[in-house]
C-alpha cells in the first residue's frame, strides 16, 4: 500500500486524559485527548517571512505574534517543513504588473480570478527572507512557491492554476507522513489553499488557529474557514497538542 490513508490518524492521543480532580471525580475539563504528533506527521509553517511581517511590504495584522507560538510548537514535531513565497520581480502576482489597477483589485487571468498584491517575496531580497526571530533549526525542507512569473501559489501543494505541483504531497508520501499540521501568513490565503491541498491529497490537515494570522480581506478569513471545514480540515488550537 502506498500514499495516505484519509483516516489514518498518525497523531495519537497523549495518555495524560485520565487526571482525576481531589474529590475523585473525573476532570471533565481535562479529558479533552490532546494530538501528539510522531513520526507520520509534519508541521508545515507558512510563509512565515518579512514581507508579511510588521513594517514588510504585505504586512499581516500582527504577525509577527505567530513566530514565538511556531517556534515553541515546531520543537514538539520530529519532521518540519518550512514554505516561502518566491516570486520573480514583475510576477503576475504584483499590482505593479498590471497597468492602472492597484494593490488588492481582482483581475481575471487565464486560471481564474486573482486579488493583486503589493510587490512582496522578491527572491533573494530581505522581503522574501524567514522572520530572524523563526527558529525552527531541524526544519528539513524548504518549499519555495510562486516562482512561475505568470502564476501565483499560495499553496505549498498545488500552484493558482490547481494543475502545476510543487512536489510535497510526493516527498511526504515518500517519507510515510500522512498528517499535517498547519500554521503561519495568511490564515485566509496560503495557510488555508495549503490545508484545502492538503486534504485533497489524502493528507489528515490540521489548522493550528492561533499559530496563524489571517488579513482579511471582504470576509475572506470567514469564508477560507469555510471552506477548509467543508473539506475535512480540522481546527486546533495550540492547546489541543501535547505539552
Ligand atoms: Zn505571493
Amino acid at each position: 500500500m502506498a500514499g495516505p490513508q484519509r483516516h489514518n490518524h498518525a497523531a495519537v492521543p497523549a495518555a495524560a486524559a485520565s487526571s482525576q480532580t481531589s474529590a475523585g471525580r473525573p476532570e471533565t475539563a481535562r479529558h479533552r485527548q490532546k494530538l501528539a504528533p510522531g513520526a507520520s506527521s509534519a508541521l508545515i509553517v507558512v510563509d512565515v517571512q518579512n514581507s508579511f511581517l510588521p513594517g514588510g511590504s504585505l504586512a499581516v495584522k500582527d504577525g509577527d505574534e505567530v513566530v514565538p507560538v511556531i517556534n515553541r510548537m515546531a520543537a514538539h514535531f520530529e519532521n518540519v517543513v518550512l514554505t516561502q513565497d518566491w516570486h520573480p520581480a514583475g510576477h503576475i502576482s504584483f499590482a505593479s504588473s498590471h497597468p492602472g489597477k492597484k494593490p488588492f483589485d481582482v483581475v481575471q487571468l487565464d486560471y481564474g480570478m486573482q486579488v493583486l498584491w503589493p510587490d512582496h517575496c522578491v527572491q533573494g531580497t530581505s522581503g522574501a527572507a524567514l522572520a530572524e526571530g523563526l527558529d525552527v533549526p531541524h526544519a528539513q525542507l524548504v518549499i519555495r512557491k510562486g516562482f512561475h512569473a505568470r502564476i501565483d501559489s499560495y499553496s505549498a501543494f498545488r500552484e493558482a492554476d490547481k494543475k502545476t505541483r510543487t512536489g510535497l504531497a510526493s516527498y511526504f508520501k515518500e517519507r510515510g507522513i500522512d498528517t499535517v499540521f498547519i500554521a503561519g501568513l495568511a490564515t485566509d490565503f496560503c495557510v488555508a489553499w495549503t490545508a484545502i491541498d492538503a486534504c485533497e491529497a489524502g493528507f489528515t490537515a490540521y489548522v493550528v488557529e492561533d499559530a496563524c494570522r489571517g488579513i482579511d480581506v471582504d470576509g475572506s478569513l470567514g469564508k477560507a474557514w469555510t471552506e477548509m471545514i467543508g473539506v475535512g480540515v480540522r481546527r486546533i488550537q495550540t492547546d489541543d497538542l501535547a505539552p
